[in-house]
């Protein structure tokens, strides 16, 4: 018999979840709800659990998988990333496979044998070749622990992410009545959840609902002003050497955003649905494997990126709704550390995406919502008030008090009373006959000489040259304040003049009082102000050093095993091991992040690296 190895020894079904979290994950303790969940799994009931991403949905399957006799069968739609869950899965201990397309016919073979002779615990497995009759005659001969359906909104046929097959996922009962099931999703709204439950028959499930806040991501929304230069800034000054996702409208501003981070000095890759899929994957890899990283794409990168050192995401447009937006901020940060969701936007974004909208073939009430899901972002960007507080309640959660943590609550924003300012604007559109945009209704108000001002008789209202009080800028910012809250509505299908909506009457008539914001950008976001790097920070040059050579070491090792490199370890973890410096493998057993395995494989090279630190003279 080979000697005891923490890579063969087998773990006692007998462990408790607790054991097995120290052991072999090298954490101390649950996070928030995880203990429950993968208690009530254990003992064979179903469950359904929304909880946002980051928040550790992956050990609630991965532990009953392990605890409960049989195979865990993890069913995921994301292809590309069950080679990195398993890889993960593999390095601290836990027997672990995937099959899906990618994989040729003998090695599928060969992981169907290891399946029937039991030496795997947990399987990935893509929708489509669950439902395979090859695979469920696979799944008669062997004993399934239970059965895990990630990304359960992909059920959801509202959502981007549709797939047909995870309706099929409805027989699972019907074949399996005695073996559990756990559906897991980070999708916040409401409708999505509602669907889920009905096609996956999860009725009589236990549900598990956490907040879907995301406290360690830091809101800033800023007006555009030259976008670029103020996305190089924020990398420049905040983000130097952090792995970061920037997100463009269309294919042509990714592959120019690309190109200039790269003429600055960045690896910025693009990624979107017209490259080579071979490109797409190798960019897509290289980010996943490299540190400092910066990926440039549409929309068509995402789902489940499971990099959990992800430091900001940037929106260089408009997402299309609140929910599309918190989905794609929520891939920063999933490791719990400091991270941040930056956007710029204007108002041409915003008339932009109504007129993609409107141009669009969806149905008339389907135009209608997605409308209404525009405005609530734009609400969410114009906010006087606490990110947080509109984006949770937006998703119908409640938050006491501000969260400390946007651009709001950490530079307070200024509002003024702009009822006369609103009225002026209001009379200037209505005078006009509701058929101008801005550029033309500020000239208007200016009183500026302006040919076309002329030729219309425009110079001869009584609201031409009546609102010097405000300059060009300032006019902008009332004119995007009011679609924000809803007294104007743009007219997408001619040529977005802007039309009062019946809201108007009360400000109009002077029952109601505006309150305007001031911009932010005329406030000047002063680059030492108590807005604070996001990145890893350091006390002293020793330990930024220290960090490096840990990272170094991290990254030689990752590529000797063509693995990413926070699948060797996190960066909490290696933060931890030069906060803490430990000087023993007893000591390097208890960061967190080292479990038995990672001590074993890793904990010498990293001790070396830590005690020659310490030979160092300062
Ligand atoms: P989700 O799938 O919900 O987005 P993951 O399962 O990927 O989240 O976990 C998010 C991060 O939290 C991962 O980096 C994971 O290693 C870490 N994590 C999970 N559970 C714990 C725990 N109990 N203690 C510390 N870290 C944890
Ligand atoms: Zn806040």
């Amino acid at each position: 018999m080979p000697s005891s190895t923490p890579e063969n020894q087998q773990v006692e079904s007998s462990a408790s979840p607790l054991d097995i979290l120290k052991t072999l994950f090298g954490y101390d303790s649950f996070l928030k709800g995880q203990e429950e969940i993968i208690k009530h799994i254990i003992s064979g009931r179903d469950a359904l659990v929304l909880m946002p991403t980051g928040g550790g949905k992956s050990l609630c399957y991965q532990i009953p998988s392990i605890i409960r006799p049989g195979i865990g069968i993890v069913i995921s739609p994301l292809i590309a990333l069950m080679q990195d869950q398993v890889d993960a899965m593999r390095q601290i201990g836990v027997k672990a496979a995937y099959l899906n397309s990618s994989l040729t016919a003998n090695e599928a073979f060969q992981i169907e044998k290891q399946m029937l002779s039991g030496e795997i615990d947990l399987l990935y497995v893509a929708p489509e070749r669950l439902l395979t009759d090859r695979f469920q005659n696979l799944l008669r001969q062997i004993q399934p622990a239970l059965f895990a359906i990630d990304e359960a909104h992909c059920v959801s046929q509202w959502g981007h992410d549709f797939r047909p097959e995870y309706i099929q996922l409805s027989i699972l009962p019907h074949q399996y009545p005695d073996i559990p099931r756990i559906a897991l999703t980070a999708t916040a709204d409401t409708a999505t959840r509602r669907e889920i439950i009905a096609k996956l028959q999860l009725a009589d499930a236990e549900h598990f609902v956490f907040s879907f806040d995301r406290p360690n991501i830091r809101y800033r929304v800023m007006l555009k002003n030259n976008a670029q230069k103020q996305l190089l800034d924020f990398i420049r000054w905040e983000q130097a050497d952090n792995s970061g996702i920037v997100y463009c409208l269309s294919r042509k501003k990714v592959e120019k955003t690309a190109l200039w981070l790269c003429e600055h000095g960045y690896t910025a890759l693009p990624y979107h649905a017209g490259l080579d899929t071979g490109v797409r994957q190798r960019n897509q890899r290289r980010f996943l494997q490299e540190d400092g990283i910066i990926i440039v794409a549409t929309i068509a990168f995402g789902m489940g990126i499971d990099k959990p050192d992800v430091r900001f995401v940037a929106h260089l447009d408009l997402p299309k709704s609140l929910e599309a937006y918190y989905q794609e901020t929520g891939r920063a940060g999933r490791d719990g550390q400091d991270a941040i969701a930056w956007m710029a936007y204007s108002m041409a974004d915003v008339i932009l995406l109504r007129k993609m909208l409107e141009s669009s073939d969806a149905d008339e009430n389907r135009k209608w919502i997605e409308k209404r899901k525009l405005d609530a972002l734009l609400g969410f960007c114009e906010t006087p008030q606490c990110r947080r507080q509109v984006m949770l309640s937006y998703f119908g959660e409640h938050l006491e008090k501000p969260c400390g943590n946007c651009d709001i609550c950490l530079e307070p924003i200024e509002t003024w009373d702009g009822t006369i300012a609103a009225q002026k604007a209001l009379s200037c559109i209505y005078r006009t006959g509701q058929r101008f945009g801005a550029r033309y209704l500020i000239d208007i108000l200016l009183g500026n000489s302006n040919e076309r001002i002329f030729r219309l008789g425009h110079d001869k209202i009584s609201t031409y040259g009546i609102g010097d009080e405000l300059t060009d800028k300032e006019w902008q910012s009332v004119f995007r304040q009011l679609i924000a809250i809803n007294l104007l509505d743009v007219d997408v299908e001619g040529f977005g003049g802007f039309k009062l909506t019946e809201k108007c009457r009360s400000v109009l008539k002077g029952e109601q009082k505006v309150f305007f914001r001031k911009d932010p950008v005329a406030q000047k976001l002063n680059k030492k102000s108590k807005i604070k790097t996001s990145s890893i920070t350091f006390e002293t040059t020793e330990d930024k050093t220290l960090w490096e050579s840990l990272r170094q070491l991290r990254k030689d090792i990752a590529k000797k095993q063509n693995v990413p490199a926070y699948i060797i370890f996190h960066d909490s973890t290696l933060q931890e091991m030069v906060i803490q410096r430990p000087g023993s493998m007893m000591e390097m057993e208890n960061i967190p992040g080292v479990g038995d395995t990672k001590l074993h494989r890793y904990g010498e090279q990293f001790l070396e690296v830590l005690l020659s630190a310490q030979k160092r003279p300062n």
